[in-house]
């Protein structure tokens, strides 16, 4: 028998409950972008962490959620669902306070998945006293009688821990799946392209940022400084100007956030430059996801 331990470990839930600042806490290190914006995560991407003997395979996925209306939903999904089937453990992140119907929805598509199923309560930083948290896990064991139910804070580092080691008691005996220095299946370019859509959820209201989509043009290592060219799609007119802002203002503020970050991710100096481009109706068309990398599953 093998004595590492390698396997898939899928963090689901429904918008916002704190998936992705989750894998970014596991991880050490930022690879899955994070707003206030519900849907924040569009792809589905891999961190990759080995310590000791095992190495955990974790998949951020889009949230599960109610509206199948536009195409991208329906993607994000099916794509959600696909994965819970495929892993060795599930990590099922539920907010500490309150529980609604989108949280059914994915304790739905969990059912059959209960023996490897870890419930992480997230946020419990807002939760004061601390003993008004009893009552809450109480409840999601008595509902969830196999699983494991664990109280975390992703923001805040706590109970991680403890979380690791529930998962690495899952996760079969095998052979390591990749090097050990390597921390995500996803390219540069591809880390980059999210690294500016981050900065569009945050730095714009509600509409806009849901109606971009990036593309990089350009992306080239010379010894002193990467350039990276950028395009942001997006559907109206109204869109892009409200991007730009007024004087380029907007634009530019996105710009250079995301080159600071970029600039860790690369361990380099970057040139960035973004274009913005009208492109209607991408996230509705099924086509036009798929010539924007979003690939069907
Ligand atoms: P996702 O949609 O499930 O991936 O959620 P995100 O990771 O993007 O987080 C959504 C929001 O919740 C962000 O504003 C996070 O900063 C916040 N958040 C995540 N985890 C915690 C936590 O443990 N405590 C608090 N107070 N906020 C959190
Ligand atoms: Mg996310």
């Amino acid at each position: 028998m093998k004595n590492t331990r390698c396997g898939y470990i899928a963090i689901v839930g429904r918008p916002n409950v704190g998936k992705s600042t989750l894998l970014n806490t596991i991880m050490d290190q930022k690879l899955s972008i994070t707003s206030k914006k519900p849907q924040t995560t569009r792809h589905q991407l891999l961190g990759i962490k080995t310590f000791n003997q095992a190495q955990f395979l974790y998949v951020d996925t889009p949230g599960i959620h109610s509206n199948e209306k536009k195409a991208i939903n329906r993607y994000m999904n099916r794509n959600a669902r696909s994965v819970i089937r495929d892993v060795d453990a599930v990590i099922f992140v539920v907010d500490r306070g309150s529980w609604n119907k989108e949280d059914d929805l994915v304790a739905e598509a969990l059912a059959g998945q209960a023996g490897q199923l870890i419930i992480a309560v997230n946020k419990f930083d807002l939760i004061t006293p601390r003993n008004r948290l009893l009552p809450v896990l109480e409840k999601l064991q008595a509902r969830f009688p196999e699983a494991e139910v664990v109280p975390v804070s992703a923001l805040k580092g706590e109970n991680i821990e403890q979380l690791e080691t529930l998962i690495e008691k899952r996760i079969p005996y095998s052979e390591f799946y990749f090097p050990d220095d390597q921390v995500t299946d996803r390219t540069e370019r591809f880390m980059v392209a999210e690294i500016i859509r981050e900065k569009l959820m945050r730095q714009l209201g509600d509409e806009v940022p849901y109606a971009a989509s990036i593309q990089i043009d350009r992306f080239e290592r010379t010894e002193n400084i990467v350039h990276i060219v950028a395009t942001i799609f997006v559907e109206r007119a109204g869109q892009k100007a409200i991007l730009i802002g007024a004087g380029g203002k907007k634009l530019k503020r996105i710009g250079i956030d995301a080159r600071v970050d970029i600039e860790k991710l690369l361990a380099s100096k970057v040139m960035l430059t973004n274009w913005v481009k009208v492109k209607s109706g991408w996230s509705d068309s099924e086509r036009a996801l798929k010539s924007l990398g979003y690939d069907p599953v």
